[in-house]
C-alpha cells in the first residue's frame, strides 16, 4: 500500500524531531507531516539513547532548547520535572532524551489548528522521484510512503575501522567491535583484559566511562593519529569574547595563528572558540575545496577537541584513569590487526605491537558517508543527491535542498543536520542544528503552502 503524506522526515533522532515541531507550527492545519524512524530512537536518535547516568551532554543546559527561539525552554522543563540543575550544568544525556521525546509526545497530543503529526515505525530502504518533484520511499514494513516535500534527518551513521578489510584476519573479526552503540560488547571482555579503543573523541570517553562503572580492572589503550583528547569545560562559562576571523579572510593557516594569537592574550582560550560560534560555518563557507581539505588534514583533530569539550566532573575522571594507568593514550596510525597463538594484537604504522582482547572502533559518528546508508545509496545511484567531496555527508545549498546531480531535475528534498557538514562543517550539536531546523522549516511551509 502507498501511504500518503505533505512532508515525509526520514530519521527520529533529534535533527528530525527538532524539524517536525517547527513544522506543526506553522504548516496549515490540514497538512500531514509523517516522521518515518525505528520506534526505539524515536526522539533520542544515538546520542540520547543511553541509559548511563555518567553519559553527560557536553553542552551545557542552558544551551541545549530544542527550540532557537525560546532558548530557555529545556531549563524550564527541568524546572518543571523538578530537576535540580541549572544554565551551568552538564545534564545526563539520558534525560535530555527525556526531553525530547516529551516534547514529541506533547505535540501529538494536541490537536486544534495545527497540521498532522504521525509516527511511522519504519526504516526508508530506498526512494524514486515523482514527475512533480515529490518522492516515494520504500519501507522496511513493506509500505510505501509518497510526499511532496521530504527531509533527509539520518544522521552520521557509523564509521568503520579504518583499515582495509585484507588488513583483518577473518579469525581476528570476532574481536572487532565496528559500532559500539550496537551491542553490549563490554559484556564479552573479561574484566581484567586489555582492550582498545580506535579513536581518542568523545565516543571513546563515553565507553571509557561505561567500563569504570562497570568495575573493570584491565588497561584501557586508545590510539589515535595525535592522541588528543577533548579538553574540559570551564565549571563556570567565561563569555565568549569577539573573534578577529573574518569569513572570506584568508588563508587556514593565517586564520589559524590569528586565532592562536587571540587566545594566548585571552584569559581563557574557551571564550576564543565560544566567540567563533557565530562565524564558523561563514568561514568554512568561504574557503575553497583546497583550503577545506587542508583544513580537514592539519587542523581538524585540533580544532574537534577544543570545540567539542568534555563536561568538566568527567575530565576529572578521564585524568584520574591516566594518573592511575589504566588508560594509556597512544599517539600513531593502526596498520593492521593480527591473531598470533589466540591474542589479538592491533600493529601500528611503526611496527609497534599493542596486544588487547577487543579492538574497539569508536572513530567518530560526526561525519558521515552515503555508503553506510541503503536510502542513501539509493538516492545517490538515482542522481538524487551528490556525496559530499570531502566525506562530509552530502551536497546542499544554503536552505539546506540537496543537490541533485547533473542533468536530474530538482526533487524538493532537504537535509538536515551531520548529513549536511560539507556544506556547513559545525552542524552536528544542539545550538546549530535548532537554528537550522527552523530554517528549513520555514522553506518546507513555503513550498507546502505553494501547492
Ligand atoms: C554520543 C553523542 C553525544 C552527543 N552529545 C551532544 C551534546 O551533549 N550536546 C549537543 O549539542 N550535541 C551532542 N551530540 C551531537 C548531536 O546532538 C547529534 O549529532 C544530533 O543528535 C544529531 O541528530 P540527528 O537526528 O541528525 O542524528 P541521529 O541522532 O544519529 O539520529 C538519526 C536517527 O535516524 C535513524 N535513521 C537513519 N537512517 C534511517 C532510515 N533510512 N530510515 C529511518 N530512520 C533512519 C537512526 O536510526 C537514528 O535513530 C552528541 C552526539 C553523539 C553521537
Amino acid at each position: 500500500m502507498t501511504l500518503q503524506t505533505d512532508v515525509a522526515i526520514i530519521g527520529s533522532g533529534y535533527s528530525a524531531v527538532a524539524l517536525a515541531l517547527n513544522l506543526v507550527d506553522l504548516l496549515p492545519p490540514t497538512a500531514k507531516v509523517s516522521l518515518v524512524g525505528k520506534a526505539a530512537g524515536q526522539g533520542r536518535g544515538i546520542a540520547y539513547a543511553t541509559k548511563a547516568e555518567c553519559h553527560l551532554l557536553n553542552v551545557p543546559a542552558g544551551r541545549m532548547s530544542l527550540f532557537a527561539d525560546r532558548p530557555n525552554h529545556f531549563l524550564a522543563w527541568l524546572a518543571g520535572q523538578g530537576y535540580p540543575w541549572s544554565a551551568d550544568d552538564f545534564v545526563p544525556r539520558r534525560i535530555y532524551g527525556t526531553y525530547v521525546r516529551h516534547c514529541l509526545d506533547e505535540t501529538m497530543k494536541r490537536t486544534g489548528n495545527r497540521a498532522a503529526l504521525t509516527l511511522v515505525d519504519a526504516e526508508a530502504l530506498g526512494a524514486e522521484a515523482l514527475q512533480d518533484g515529490g518522492l516515494v520511499f520504500t519501507l522496511s514494513d513493506g509500505e510505501r510512503l509518497s510526499a511532496r516535500v521530504s527531509a533527509l534527518c539520518t544522521g552520521a551513521g557509523t564509521r568503520r575501522l579504518p583499515l582495509p578489510e585484507a588488513a583483518i584476519p577473518a579469525a581476528a573479526r570476532p574481536f572487532v567491535v565496528e559500532d559500539p552503540w550496537a551491542d553490549a560488547w563490554w559484556e564479552r571482555l573479561p574484566a581484567d583484559a586489555d582492550v582498545l579503543f580506535v579513536g581518542t573523541g568523545l565516543t571513546t570517553i563515553d565507553q571509557l566511562l561505561l567500563l569504570k562503572r562497570r568495575g573493570f580492572r584491565g588497561t584501557m589503550h586508545a590510539l589515535s593519529r595525535h592522541g588528543l583528547l577533548p579538553q574540559p569545560h570551564l565549571a563556570h562559562r567565561a563569555d565568549p569574547v569577539e573573534t578577529v576571523l573574518v569569513p572570506g579572510g584568508g588563508e587556514v593557516s593565517a586564520m589559524l595563528a590569528a586565532l592562536r594569537r587571540q587566545a594566548e592574550g585571552a584569559t581563557d582560550w574557551r571564550a576564543v572558540m565560544d566567540g567563533l560560534r557565530p562565524v564558523t560555518q561563514d568561514l568554512w563557507k568561504g574557503w575553497t575545496a583546497a583550503q577545506r581539505s587542508r583544513f580537514l588534514r592539519h587542523a581538524a583533530s585540533f580544532w574537534n577537541v577544543h570545540r567539542h569539550r568534555m563536561a568538566p566532573a568527567v575530565a576529572e575522571e578521564i585524568e584520574a584513569l591516566r594518573r592511575s594507568g589504566q588508560l594509556v593514550i597512544h599517539r600513531g596510525r593502526l596498520d593492521a590487526l593480527r591473531l598470533a597463538d589466540g591474542r589479538l594484537a592491533a600493529v601500528l604504522r611503526d611496527g609497534t605491537p599493542l596486544a588487547a582482547h577487543l579492538v574497539v572502533n569508536c572513530t567518530g559518528l560526526d561525519r558521515c558517508t552515503v555508503a553506510a546508508s541503503p536510502l542513501l545509496t539509493s538516492l545517490a545511484d538515482r542522481g538524487l543527491l551528490q556525496p559530499d567531496p570531502h566525506g562530509l555527508g552530502i551536497r546542499v545549498d544554503d536552505a539546506a535542498a540537496v543537490r541533485a546531480g547533473e542533468g536530474v531535475g530538482r526533487t524538493r528534498l532537504y537535509a538536515l543536520g551531520p548529513l549536511t557538514a560539507g556544506h556547513s562543517w559545525e552542524i552536528t550539536a544542539v545550538p546549530d542544528i535548532r537554528v537550522q531546523a527552523r530554517a528549513v522549516a520555514a522553506s518546507i511551509n513555503a513550498e507546502v503552502v505553494a501547492g
